[in-house]
């Protein structure tokens, strides 16, 4: 059975990078009929924080990618002590003492020689009555010896991928403080939880090379690897320093919509085309890993706002009905303020707008050159209320009187009624006017 997992760390909000790799691992799981495990990586105490966990979420939730399994990794250190203890009897893992400045200085030494900043194993050297008087000074650091052979295997995004171990430095898996790091506690819980199938970002390519060792050591099975690309801004900046103002919570205050959202991430970085869809299925049923390709991403914030109008316009009055009432209007005029406006919308907070030049009376919007045409017209109102055919025998009237057609008619009524140059049929939007424009 198919099961994938998102991990992300809750040391803060998720972004549109993280969505990618949430939602790819949601499609596989979905599309299979497999398991969507949610996982908290957060072995690291002081950046975790419970509030990043909640929002996490919240934030998924919003988005209707619903997890079958939630776990957190500070709930199962036990088992991650269990599998260092393997990896220590099978002679896979090796206690060193190098204080990070001395680490930055062998780095330094081997780039002036033109090597590559791989660590030296010079641990593996000491004697037992070293390592003692290191432990006395300080506490040891622990790595995973590498098989310094090539690790390869077939990406489900980036083809065939051939790494050389020894090109790699042994992954600490456990810090000088008994922290357990992401590296160890990853594949532990992948082994353990079944996990067949890892698509994360192409950042993790190098820690997907070392953890196939690492399970490989310990007996389990290797999951199926894929690595999208990272996203980059519009002219292909990279976008990891904006990403704090791309959080999914903030698209959401912005009034983006999850579905325009999805239907983005989904097909962005595909061969395939953007396609507006309006539900989870269709995009299951559209997406296809095979189709994404290596290199990286360009996104643009602003494509989601017509995404999300696009998907509004189509939304019937049942899906809005609560946010209409909301807005205070009366149920009788409901439906028919919804069928008005929803193609004048960008985002659902649009509607207030519309509602509140409908009840309070627009500032009308006057040209200087229509000031006394808009000034006959605005006299020439009929009394509230208004019905379908005002609009008709209004701007008739209104014609008869000034000479005035087409557009040197309409607009200026238009921006007079409504305060704005576009909106909506105004043989619509006239009968629920609840007050008349006001000239200021
Ligand atoms: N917590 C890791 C991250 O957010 C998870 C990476 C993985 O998918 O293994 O980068």
């Amino acid at each position: 059975m198919t099961v994938t997992r998102f991990a992300p760390s809750p040391t803060g909000y998720l972004h549109v990078g993280n969505l990618r790799t949430a939602l790819f691992n949601w499609l596989i799981a979905r599309k299979a009929g497999g398991t969507f495990i949610l996982r908290l990586d957060d072995t690291d105490p002081e950046r975790s924080k419970q509030e990043y966990a909640d929002a996490i979420q919240e934030d998924l939730e919003w988005l209707g990618l619903g997890w079958d399994r939630i776990e957190k990794q500070s709930a199962r250190l036990d088992r991650y002590v269990a599998a260092a203890d393997d990896l220590r009897a099978r002679g896979r893992f090796y206690e060193c003492f190098e204080t990070p400045t001395e680490l930055d200085l062998k780095r330094k030494k081997q780039l002036n020689m033109g090597r590559p900043p791989v660590y030296d194993r010079a641990a593996l050297k000491l004697t037992e009555a070293e390592k003692d008087a290191l432990r006395a000074e300080r506490p040891g650091h622990w790595r995973f010896l590498l098989d310094q052979q090539r690790i390869e295997w077939q990406d489900g995004i980036l083809g065939d991928i051939s790494i050389d171990a020894a090109s790699v430095s042994d992954p600490v898996l456990i810090r000088g403080d008994g922290q357990v790091l992401y590296t160890l506690a990853s594949v532990v819980d992948d082994t353990d939880m079944g996990v067949t199938d890892v698509v994360r970002g192409s950042d993790h390519v190098t820690n997907t090379a070392t953890q196939i060792q690492i399970i490989e050591a310990l007996g389990g099975d290797v999951p199926a690897f894929a690595h999208h690309s990272l996203l980059t801004g519009p002219q292909g900046e990279p976008l990891s320093k904006r990403l704090g103002t791309l959080s999914l919570r903030d698209l959401r205050a912005q009034g983006v919509e999850p579905m325009a959202l999805l239907s983005l991430m989904a097909r962005l970085g595909s061969s395939d085309p953007v396609e507006l869809r309006t539900s989870h299925q269709e995009l299951i049923d559209g997406f296809d890993l095979s189709h994404f390709g290596a290199a990286p991403t360009k996104f643009d914030v602003e494509d989601l706002l017509p995404l999300t109008a696009r998907y509004l316009h189509a939304l019937p009055y049942s899906a809005v009905a609560d946010e209409v009432a909301a807005l205070g209007v009366p149920d009788a005029l409901a439906e028919r303020f919804w069928n008005m406006v929803r193609e004048n919308v960008t985002t659902r907070g649009d509607m207030a707008g519309w509602w509140a030049i409908l009840w309070q009376g627009a500032d009308a919007l006057v040209e200087p050159e229509d000031t006394e045409f808009v000034r006959i017209a605005l006299a020439m109102l009929p009394d509230l209320p208004f019905d379908e055919t005002t609009w008709a025998g209004w701007s008739g009237a209104v014609s008869a009187a000034t000479g005035r057609k087409g557009k040197a008619l309409f607009m200026p009524l238009r921006k007079a009624l409504t305060g704005r140059a576009r909106g909506p049929e105004l043989a619509e939007f006239m009968p629920l006017m609840q007050a008349k424009p006001v000239v200021r």
